[in-house]
């Protein structure tokens, strides 16, 4: 083969009018092809039955749909799914489906591995393999789509999955304009979450950009000392200029931002903590969703006792905080918060 296919999962309509006009074909021929891949899921140039055979011989010999491959699922007694996805360059990738009372929220990975080496994270402890291609963050969405069942739709996307999204942040933009595309899968950016552990430049530069998805901030401490230490990140961007960062981030009419705090036995869940998160927050219109830890023999921390979370929400909740403590969701089969990781290769 000559040239490399170009995977159409990942173009925009934009990309794809351009893709056509290039080949001597009217831009809106461009717009067929984004419907066929985005709203039919078409996994092939073959399959486009509205384009001429011609048009799709010519189109498969340069693009390809670069579908992740499905290997293997796993249910969770609570209902949670958990998708393990190959990748073409043998890598792969976790996606999780969450159905609640009257939501089915699919959280995605943006990136293989990570780097920032949080203690409680599992993901961490992969170190960075690679980024997602944006192609490969869409084709999670279609492909968990393609894996519903009759009647399911996915109403909610978070990028919690694997990865910092925001070190991979050209990609995750595309990605995301391509999921809220009308012509595709037409999501509202106000149910698209993308999650960070407080990557100071790129709040700043989705701050700036027309996305108006909704952010979580990763704090999970009140001083930088301890931040330091759990979340290696802080030593770079600490809490201040973080939290500076938030509350200059633009929030359309009655949105907030979300801050998650994963609760870490004697680390960062004592009443002063509670105090000082309070004064910490004071004057961001924001929510704060207090996880408990998922802990795993790989990791050295041990969750707060239940009545310590508790404790903790009160003291938000008695200054006027909205604080919610997340259910774990997916714990018996690793796919519960920070426990999305890829087994070793077997040697
Ligand atoms: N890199 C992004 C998104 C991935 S992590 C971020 O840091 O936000 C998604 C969420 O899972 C984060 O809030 C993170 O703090 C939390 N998390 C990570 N490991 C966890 C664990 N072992 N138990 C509970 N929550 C965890």
């Amino acid at each position: 083969m000559s040239q490399p296919l170009t995977d159409i999962v990942g173009l925009t309509r934009e990309e794809l009018e351009a893709l056509l006009e290039s080949l001597g074909e009217p831009r809106y021929r461009g717009r067929q092809v984004f419907q066929w891949v985005q709203a039919r899921r078409a996994v092939s140039a073959e399959a486009m039955t509205s384009l001429s055979k011609a048009l799709r011989g010519l189109l498969a010999e340069r693009v390809c749909v670069g579908r992740p491959g499905l290997a293997r699922m796993q249910r969770a007694t609570d209902g949670t799914r958990k998708y393990l996805f190959r990748l073409p360059d043998g890598e792969e990738i976790e996606s999780v489906l969450i159905p609640d009372e009257d939501r089915l929220t699919a959280c995605i990975s943006t990136q293989v591995g990570c780097p920032l080496a949080c203690r409680f994270c599992l993901t961490g402890l992969m170190g960075l393999r690679r980024n997602l291609a944006a192609g490969e963050i869409v084709g999670q969405i279609l492909s968990l789509q393609d894996a519903l069942e009759p009647g399911e739709r996915i109403s909610n996307i978070v990028l919690m999955g694997m990865g910092e999204p925001l070190l991979n942040f050209a990609n995750v933009e595309k990605a995301l304009r391509i999921l809220c595309d009308e012509l595709g899968s037409s999501f509202s950016p106000r149910r698209i979450t993308l999650s960070t552990a407080g990557h100071v430049p790129g709040i700043q530069k989705l701050a700036a950009s027309d996305l108006s998805v909704n952010l979580a901030v990763s704090l999970s401490a009140t001083t930088d000392a301890v931040r330091d230490q759990i979340m290696p990140i802080n030593r770079r961007w600490p809490i201040a200029e973080l939290l500076t960062a938030c509350r200059e981030f633009p929030l359309p009419n009655r949105r907030r931002l979300s801050f998650e705090y994963v609760m870490l036995d004697q680390v960062n869940d004592s009443r002063e903590d509670a105090q000082r998160l309070v004064r910490l927050l004071k004057g961001i219109r924001c929510k704060i969703n207090l996880i408990p830890f998922n802990a795993t023999p790989d990791l050295p921390d041990r969750p707060s006792p239940r009545v310590r979370v508790e404790a903790f929400q009160k003291v938000l909740q008695d200054a006027n905080l909205t604080a919610t403590i997340r259910e774990s969701r997916g714990w018996d089969i690793s796919a519960a918060c920070g426990m999305l990781r890829v087994e070793q290769e077997k040697k």
